[in-house]
């Protein structure tokens, strides 16, 4: 009978120690990967009309005589453009 609780027990930790190694796996999978649908960088960008920060991703990016400019809406990018005339 005791012969038998040894297996139960070994079987047990054997089975602990397989799913905290996929545990282990699932998490390192998680973090060496990220999604690939959006990455964000956190960074802000300022639009120059409205005077508001907004995320780069979320941004409309025009470049202008090789200078970047970031604005939150077409309308503010159209004022710009305008503007540069
Ligand atoms: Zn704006």
């Amino acid at each position: 009978m005791v012969g038998f609780l040894r297996i139960i027990s070994y079987a047990l930790f054997a089975y602990i120690v397989y799913k905290s190694i996929r545990f282990y796996l699932k998490l390192s999978q998680k973090s060496n990967s990220p999604p690939k649908s959006k990455q964000i960088s956190g960074q802000m960008v300022k639009d120059t009309i409205c005077n508001t920060y907004l995320p780069q991703e979320d941004a409309i990016k025009e470049i202008i005589e090789g200078k970047e400019y970031f604005f939150c809406s077409k309308e503010c990018r159209q004022k710009f453009l305008e503007s540069k005339k």
